[in-house]
């Protein structure tokens, strides 16, 4: 599969690894999508952190350059797609969560829930785990924004949302739903806005690789993030490698 289909083709790129590193902006990123939108490339940045904000994660774009208004799609809002308008949601993570959930027209409940949300937390506690697991024990339905086992620090790998949605899973005995990148629900949600062609950027191949071809879209592999050396077995078809996106982006439209 080639990357790139010309102008009008859809590009989804990944935050973490891409964009930034320990929160570091990536050395030339921010003008390779400058360069990709000029070049008529739609931008969409596709993000599984589920715990900030929307306008927050578009901020922290703009301070490295990039304009991002009603482009960042998180695994917070593909959660939510999988809840209904006036369900009540007791969540087990962050104001990423709930802002999706209440934009979907879903109620924030302590007790009593429908449908109990877990994502990455840093507040995380035995309080919480008993009270997200009491719920789906008592009939809840059980959604995880994401499973990533852990989030890169500049100290390391740290417990990522996913391993809190395992304890939530193990307390209460149930398997959850996934939204976030590779899963079915982010994907319908990006091909929503972007159209049924296009290619994922990120540093990871099993979810955004796993992504790409959960969407039937190319990968574009970067090494500026979590994958240091490009995979040699072929889990994961990858359309190209590059060093990062300002490289990738010059493979395609000309150094
Ligand atoms: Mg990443």
């Amino acid at each position: 599969m080639g990357l790139d289909e010309g102008p009008g083709s859809a590009w989804v790129i990944d935050l973490d690894g891409v964009m930034w590193l320990d929160g570091v902006a990536v050395v030339g990123a921010a003008a390779a999508v400058e360069r990709l939108r000029a070049a008529g490339r739609s931008v969409t940045f596709a993000t599984n952190f589920s715990y900030a904000p929307v306008a927050v994660t578009e901020q922290r774009l703009r301070r490295i350059g990039v304009e991002a208004a009603g482009a960042v799609v998180t695994s917070a809002m593909a959660a939510a797609t999988l809840v209904s308008v006036g369900e009540r949601v007791l969540v087990c993570g962050g104001p990423g969560i709930v802002e999706a959930v209440t934009e979907r027209g879903a109620r924030v409940v302590e007790g009593g829930a429908d449908v109990v949300v877990v994502g990455y937390d840093p507040d995380f506690d035995y309080g919480r785990l008993a009270a997200a697991s009491g719920e789906v024990i008592r009939g809840a339905r059980l959604i995880g924004t994401n499973d990533d086992p852990t989030l890169p620090t500049p100290d390391g790998p740290m417990p990522g949302g996913g391993s809190l949605l395992a304890a939530v899973a193990y307390a209460s005995g149930r398997t959850p739903l996934v939204a976030g990148k590779p899963h079915p629900p982010m994907a319908d949600l990006v091909r929503g806005r972007v159209g049924s062609t296009g290619v994922v950027v990120g540093d990871r191949c099993d979810t955004d690789g796993g992504f790409a071809e959960t969407l039937g879209f190319a990968f574009g592999l970067v090494l500026s993030g979590s994958t240091k050396v490009p995979p040699t077995d072929d889990a994961v078809s990858i359309s190209a490698v590059a060093a990062d996106l300002a490289e990738l982006v010059d493979a395609v439209l000309g150094a």
